[in-house]
């Protein structure tokens, strides 16, 4: 590799899904996790007759992201017995961008390392890694993925840098747990030196949040984002529940301009419209049950409950997982191979069914 770059970026991969141009459309996403329908065309229509009519293409966006941030807290404030401020939320190009910030906040140039559960979301490992942040994997338990809680403190009591930043997610990705009051607990006890990040990427689908604790533990940052049960991937929306003097640091370290107009006011849009929005809840969580009887049925495999709009599961024979992924990608179904087992996304009713025949059609011939 060229001299000028450092050197311990030449092991790491860009990331990468599939080219969308190279795959038909009629192929069933259930790789990603996203929310299985698009926004009602009347709402789309809405957006671009305001795009088209009033939003000034010419001018920068909002770089205080206010109006969008006074909504989002009156939002979060419907499951929080304290009020939260506009103060307290940060806004981010994708939960991916606060991550970073978080990082860049914290541990950056020696100062610290991360330390995450695996299995768990790759992200948070990688953009350490490209900052040249190290990163120490606690393992979690194999039958219920819960964080080996000793383990993890010995990690935290030998690092060098310290540890700055712990990343837990509620419920966890790949495996879909929320987290169990045991671990909640080791979360409240945690030294104020270390930021305790709650990715809570799959609220609405779960229920389940910290938030209503954010005003007793300083060291807390929540996040979310607007790219699943709101059905706005496209626009790369993401944010930040904390106390306000960490949103300030974080609005300090990130991008000027770090988010389009049209996301700003799509993400506005989408919570004006959240009931019409989030109804299609239940639909996508009575499928996840399904599914998961289903599953559970099955001899060939194991599955785990999942309080997301996921399921994981494992092949009682792991060297079929990868040729179970081929199978299913080339009849039209693509799935997340992922942590030694398969991450499906619950889709529409169809794309469901459609994976539950092409999965027994290739255990049938096991
Ligand atoms: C999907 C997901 C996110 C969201 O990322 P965005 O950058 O907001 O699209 C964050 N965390 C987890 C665990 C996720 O699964």
């Amino acid at each position: 590799m060229a001299t000028f770059l450092r050197p311990e970026l030449s092991n790491l991969r860009a990331y990468s899904t599939p080219p969308s141009d190279s795959l038909p459309p009629e192929l069933d996403y259930l790789d990603t996790n996203e929310f299985p329908w698009d926004l009602p065309t009347a709402l789309k229509e809405a957006l671009a007759q305001q795009y088209v009519s009033t939003l000034a293409s010419h001018r920068y966006p909002d770089s205080h992201h206010w109006p969008l941030r006074q909504a989002i807290a009156r939002y979060v404030s419907e499951h929080s017995p304290t009020q939260i401020s506009p103060h307290q939320i940060a806004v981010g190009n994708g939960s991916d961008e606060l991550i970073r910030s978080i990082l860049l906040a914290t541990a950056i140039g020696g100062y610290g390392s991360i330390l995450v559960a695996e299995p768990t979301f790759s992200i948070y490992g990688i953009l350490a890694q490209t900052l040249g942040i190290p990163v120490h994997r606690a393992k979690r338990d194999p039958e219920t993925f819960v964080v080996q809680i000793t383990e993890a403190n010995t990690l935290i009591a030998q690092a060098d840098p310290p540890v700055r930043v712990l990343f837990m997610l509620q419920p966890n990705s790949p495996t879909g747990n929320p987290l169990t009051a045991a671990e909640v607990d080791w979360l409240r006890q945690l030294p104020e030196e270390i930021l305790v990040v709650i990715d809570e990427a799959y609220f609405e689908f779960s229920g389940k949040t910290l938030v209503g604790e954010l005003a007793e533990h300083s060291n807390w940052v929540i996040l979310r984002t607007f790219s699943k049960a709101f059905r706005l991937a496209a626009h790369r929306v993401g944010y930040a529940i904390a106390n306000a003097e960490v949103i300030a640091v974080l609005e300090k370290v990130r991008l000027p301009y770090n988010l389009p107009t049209f996301s700003q006011v799509a993400a506005q849009a989408a919570l004006e419209h959240r009931q019409e929005l989030l109804a299609g809840i239940p639909t996508v969580l009575a499928q996840r049950e399904h599914l998961y009887q289903r599953l559970q049925a099955c001899p060939h495999l194991r599955v785990w409950p999942s309080v997301a709009n996921f399921l994981f599961f494992r092949l009682q024979e792991p060297e079929q997982t990868q040729p179970l992924c081929e199978a299913l990608r080339t009849q039209g179904t693509l799935v997340r191979a992922i942590a030694g087992g398969i991450r499906v996304t619950i889709g529409t009713p169809a794309e469901t069914e459609r994976f539950w025949q092409r999965l027994q059609a290739f255990l049938n011939q096991l």
